[in-house]
């Protein structure tokens, strides 16, 4: 194996558990992405002194760098995933905290070595634990710093652009930006008196260069399985102003509101959805419905080679009712046939629809005409119970209806537009024959 491929394999490493880790429920993935990147620092803080890969000439990449990258890539993900200024607060004490605490550890086994009070196990030198409390410090307040960078140009980029796709492309930009800084950064502020400062700074940023275009792929990876959580972030982003000033209290009321606000367009959606698609009048499915599911049913029996059942049912002299009991009353009648019409067929793949004036419709996946004309023949009769009094009627002295049907097995030969004309041309074969009737072949 090459070094490449050994680098690749080492960021590859870093970058499937928070992958993992975010797929968690909630609760547990915030702790278990804190705890994962404190591992990550302190394996750094170990690995920057322990290995390096040399890539190129001027190009060496230690162990502590792809640590770092981790980091902020998975920084990144919690900031996305948990939309929430509190966590990122705490991220950052807890930063602070494993940052101190890896000070004192590695000092505390720095001092037992070297002064061989402990055993030295495996005779390893004190100095792989001699981290430089400035440089500790100096690489602290860089993270914390480009952090605050990151949600500025995040905010700034929310505010700007709506597409999510071009948003999720900036974001990681930024993320190559900020990586870059850092390799800037770091050697201006901790190797500023050095002759080779301008070497130190190019191999420094083109490390970090190649080290964020490898951590652009998982955290491409995330923006895109996640993308309905990169959605929600946009929406409610994370203010720097927010962070630095509002009460811990005020904040959480804030992701409330926010929270309550994401649920609350979610039920308008799904409501204005079933609105779409119903008809105001009757509550039934509406044409809109009944077309979407007739290619629907269409397509499903075609793969299944089931029997697509369509039934037409219209009511008799219906405008004659209108123009002796009025508009209203006329209204009243469809709603109370829509009732009697709905509860013919009960599988939750029959749906029943008003597709015109006084037109209703019943599309019936796998159901034979014989036991599609049973249930009519009982929802006439029900309808003949009902007795909505209909004197301009000829056929009867209460309100009817005539309807036709027709059923095939969809094929490549046959068309949606053929079954309804089949049905219709039955419906008007109904009429013609003295209505109240169906028709069925
Ligand atoms: P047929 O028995 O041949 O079906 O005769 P018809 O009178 O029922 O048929 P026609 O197509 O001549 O008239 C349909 C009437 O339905 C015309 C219109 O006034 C009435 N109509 C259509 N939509 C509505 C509606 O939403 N409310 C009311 N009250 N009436 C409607
Ligand atoms: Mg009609
Ligand atoms: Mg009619």
């Amino acid at each position: 194996m090459d070094q490449f491929t050994a680098f690749l394999l080492n960021i590859a490493l870093y970058s499937i558990v928070p992958l993992y880790l975010i797929t968690c429920k909630p609760q547990t993935r915030l702790i278990s992405l804190y705890v994962y990147n404190g591992v990550v620092l302190f394996i750094g803080s170990f690995a920057g002194s322990v290995y390096s890969f040399s890539l190129a000439e001027n190009l060496v990449l230690s162990g502590g760098n792809i640590a770092f990258g981790a980091f902020l890539m998975n920084t990144i993900m919690l900031i996305v995933i948990e939309r929430n200024v509190d966590s990122l607060r705490n991220m950052l004490r807890f930063v602070i905290l494993i940052e101190i605490f890896i000070f004192a550890i590695f000092y505390f086994i720095y001092w037992v070595i070297s002064s061989e009070i402990a055993i030295n196990t495996f005779n390893l030198p004190a100095e792989l634990f001699s981290i430089s409390f400035n440089i500790l410090l100096l690489g602290g307040m860089l993270i914390i710093f480009e952090l605050f960078v990151l949600i500025a140009i995040f905010t700034q980029v929310s505010k700007l652009v709506s597409n999510v796709t071009i948003i999720a492309v900036i974001y990681t930009l930024a993320f190559i930006f900020v990586m870059c800084l850092d390799g800037f950064l770091f050697p201006i502020i901790a190797f500023s008196t050095s002759p080779q400062l301008t070497e130190i700074i190019v191999g420094n940023v083109y490390g970090k260069w190649l080290l964020a275009m490898c951590y652009s792929v998982p955290l491409l990876i995330f923006y895109t399985v996640f993308k309905h959580k990169l959605v929600q972030f946009i929406e409610a982003p994370l203010q720097i102003k927010d962070f630095v000033f509002m009460p811990r209290r005020v904040l959480l009321e804030k992701l409330h509101q926010y929270e309550e606000r994401d649920k609350k367009l979610q039920k308008e959606k799904e409501e204005l959805l079933d609105v779409s698609m119903q008809d105001g009048l009757t509550c039934l499915f509406n044409r809109r419905k009944y077309d979407q599911e007739l290619a629907e049913q269409w397509l499903k029996c075609e793969l299944n080679a089931s029997p697509l059942t369509l039934v037409i049912g219209d009511v008799d002299f219906f405008k004659a009712y209108n123009d002796f009991y009025g508009h209203g009353k006329g209204d009243e009648c469809l709603k109370e046939v829509a009732i009697l019409w709905k509860g013919i067929f009960k599988r939750p793949s029959d749906i029943g629809a008003r597709i015109g004036g006084e037109e209703f419709a019943f599309i019936l996946p796998n159901t034979s005409v014989q036991s599609c004309v049973q249930h009519l023949e009982k929802f006439m009769q029900r309808l003949r119970e009902k007795h909505i009094p209909h004197e301009k009627s000829s056929v009867a002295a209460h309100l009817t209806m005539s309807c036709g049907v027709a059923s095939v097995v969809p094929n490549e030969e046959s068309s949606i537009k053929e079954l309804f004309a089949i049905a219709d041309l039955r419906l008007y074969k109904a009429k013609e024959i003295g209505r109240n009737t169906i028709v069925a072949q």
